[in-house]
């Protein structure tokens, strides 16, 4: 008899990670694969970054950090919410946590009570749901295709509220999409949820430092909405930090207790070495993360571009993280010899096994009828993926 428990058995793999599993599998037996399933910058670490950490375990910075980190770096965070958003946080409003998506996950257990009801605007990024279900909480998906940019209205909001909705979760820059909201989306978005005080926002920003032009706008930054938004951020993605594992929130005062009281019975401060890491990351030149935006902005172009020139594909044009999440309908119910593509999940398989490219299907974010393609690799790669892509396509009957 299995032990383990109902929660657990109700919990989805992350397809992302499922994917980069199966390519990696194929790539070991000898197929060239290019991945496009990837959800991380294809840039090293910079170089400052680096020392501090080399220099904090030489200075043996190596003993229990406080829980939700050290004053200094919850500053350099109240320092960089002012410098990029214009608000005003406190140090104890702050808590730093193993990554973004660890993050994501306190927040969550810390405000969601069993049958609770999160709002999840479709496409999402895969691990929402399962965090919520996590929490007992049941998410209420909003559907948002390409034609509104993927961004849900104000009236889809007001008609997904119910006397059970405590939370919104929103992601802008998106992961899937690249879709960023304007301030004046936010602002209709905020006016519905006025009428609303039980909905708190979880605003996921871990992609704000790559942007192509639109300024990022946070939701916390709306009138009256910073004492109900928990703005969740972190190193990963803005500062090429995937593997040093830092996320952190910024909150009103009684959640950051709350997550500092989870995060004490869980996991204790994070790595002492990766907090270092992070002060200096915060504090020092944000150069090398401008750099590496202005090359995703390049490559996205160039994407763009190839894919536009695919019959048959719909292709919005992403403002911000390295995403493509085009519609891909006109393919499916299309024929690879016998067998038929029936939906996204079939055509990234597809993708994958004929063209020797990973991608990620649509259905994992909540959006059948598309596909996600990172462009977080090399332009030369990008160029022959796509390549492989359009001779994929242009075989189904
Ligand atoms: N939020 C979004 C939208 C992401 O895409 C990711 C990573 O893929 C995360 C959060 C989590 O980031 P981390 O690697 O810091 O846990």
């Amino acid at each position: 008899m299995s032990q383990i428990s109902d929660r657990l058995l109700s919990l989805s793999e992350s397809a992302t990670l499922a994917m980069t599993q199966k390519s990696r599998d194929l790539q070991a037996q000898g197929f060239d694969i290019i991945n496009l399933s990837i959800g991380e910058p294809d840039f090293n670490t910079p170089e400052h970054v680096k020392e501090a950490a080399i220099k904090a375990i030489q200075n043996n910075q190596t003993h229990y950090p406080p829980v939700p980190g050290y004053p200094e770096l919850r500053k350099a965070i109240v320092a960089r919410m002012k410098n990029a958003l214009g608000l005003d946080y406190k140090p104890e409003q702050v808590v730093v946590s193993a990554g973004g998506k660890h993050s994501l996950v306190n927040v969550i257990l810390a405000t969601i009570n069993r049958g609770d009801e999160v709002v999840l605007p479709a496409p999402y990024w895969v691990t929402y749901t399962e965090q919520v279900k996590l929490a007992e909480g049941k998410s209420v998906i909003v559907k948002t295709g390409i034609e509104q940019d993927f961004k849900m209205t104000a009236a889809q909001l007001e008609a997904a509220i119910t006397d059970k909705t405590r939370m919104l979760i929103l992601c802008s820059p998106s992961n899937p999409t690249g879709s960023m909201y304007s301030r004046e989306e936010l602002e209709s978005l905020a006016a519905v949820l006025r009428k609303h005080p039980q909905v708190l926002v979880l605003s996921d920003e871990i992609y704000d430092m790559i942007s192509y032009g639109q300024k990022h706008v946070s939701m916390a930054q709306m009138d009256g909405m910073q004492d109900r938004t928990i703005v969740a951020n972190g190193m990963s993605k803005g500062y090429a930090m995937t593997g040093w594992r830092m996320g952190y929130i910024c909150a009103p005062l009684d959640i950051a207790k709350a997550v500092n009281k989870l995060q004490g019975q869980m996991t204790s401060g994070i790595s002492t070495i990766t907090q270092a890491a992070s002060i200096a990351a915060l504090t020092g030149s944000d150069e090398p993360s401008r750099k590496m935006t202005a090359e995703f902005k390049k490559r996205r172009d160039i994407v763009k571009a190839l894919l536009d020139a695919i019959p048959g594909l719909k292709v919005n044009l992403p403002a911000g993280a390295f995403y493509f999440f085009p519609n891909v309908e006109a393919f499916l119910g299309k024929k690879a010899g016998d067998k038929v593509i029936a939906n996204s999940s079939d055509l990234a398989m597809y993708l994958l096994t004929e063209g020797h490219v990973a991608t990620v299907a649509g259905s994992a974010f909540g959006a059948e009828g598309y596909i996600r393609l990172s462009y977080a690799t090399s332009e030369e790669k990008l160029r022959e993926a796509i390549r492989r892509i359009a001779e994929a396509l242009a075989n189904l009957k």
